[in-house]
């Protein structure tokens, strides 16, 4: 091989690897085409290489995060429903990088007030909650409530329905990433709540706490996925997963 053209090709690929130019020519045909899926053929329905993780008959792909031991909460016409003291579920399945999409119902009787009406959580690789709250005409503090990342971001505006009603999360996020024991990347989520955004490619501070400022620790790149019990009776169905390809910069 002709020594110069040798060159140029190391050059080039150190270029591409420096600078993160595209190793791609523009309409390059030699470049792969993506993988061919069928989308659902209503909104909010599975497409074809979703993971499904309840399809309203049972709790088989999840646990109780306590013990790891059979979920308790009810299944009933078509929805889950957390049970007061039974303590939060989660996958069996673990997750990174993933698109969600989640439906859920705060009680349609109000009981209480601010944090303690329709409380429950989404949890991506059970450390980073989306908060699940009635937040209908219900003031709480604005990183407390509905679509808020919580204790760290609120949302962009409060898209809440009733309490009673169908609403639903579509959630796409992008794991932390670790190296010698510190995060190099944090996560990033957004978030569109019935169809509306309400947090915008956020970057997360940590791991959700309680009244105190998040800090990550390190982790593994997939956990499972949690639900919350806060001892209000907050009803999921139609719970489905696409994991998404890391990006290349990890
Ligand atoms: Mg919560």
């Amino acid at each position: 091989m002709n020594i110069k053209f040798l060159w140029s090709g190391v050059f080039a690929l150190l270029l591409i690897a420096i600078t993160g130019c595209s190793p791609w020519k523009v309409h390059d045909t030699s470049r792969p085409l993506p993988a061919v899926i069928t989308p659902a053929e209503q909104p909010g329905r599975p497409p074809s290489d979703a993971v499904i993780l309840f399809d309203g008959k049972d709790l088989s792909n999840w646990v109780s995060e306590k013990d790891g031991g059979p979920a308790k909460w009810k299944v009933e016409n078509g929805f889950l429903e957390a049970v007061k003291k039974t303590g939060n579920i989660r996958t069996k399945q673990a997750f990174g990088d993933c698109q969600l999409h989640i439906e859920w119902a705060s009680p349609a009787e109000v009981n209480g007030a601010s944090q303690d009406r329709g409380n429950s959580g989404v949890f991506l690789m059970s450390k980073y909650e989306v908060q699940v709250l009635d937040s209908y005409d219900n003031i709480t503090y604005a990183d407390g409530q509905a679509g808020a990342v919580y204790g760290q971001n609120p949302p962009l505006v409060n898209a809440s329905r009733p309490p009673g009603q169908w609403q639903s999360y579509d959630i796409i996020f992008h794991r932390p990433v670790f190296k010698l024991g510190l995060v190099v990347k944090p996560a990033t989520i957004t978030v569109l709540q019935n169809g509306v955004l309400v947090q915008d490619n956020f970057e997360i501070k940590g791991a959700t706490v309680w009244k105190k400022r998040a800090k990550y620790s390190p982790h593994a790149d997939k956990m499972p996925l949690m639900l919350q019990d806060h001892d209000q009776p907050v009803r999921y169905r139609n719970i489905w997963l696409r994991e998404l390809p890391e990006s290349k910069n990890k």
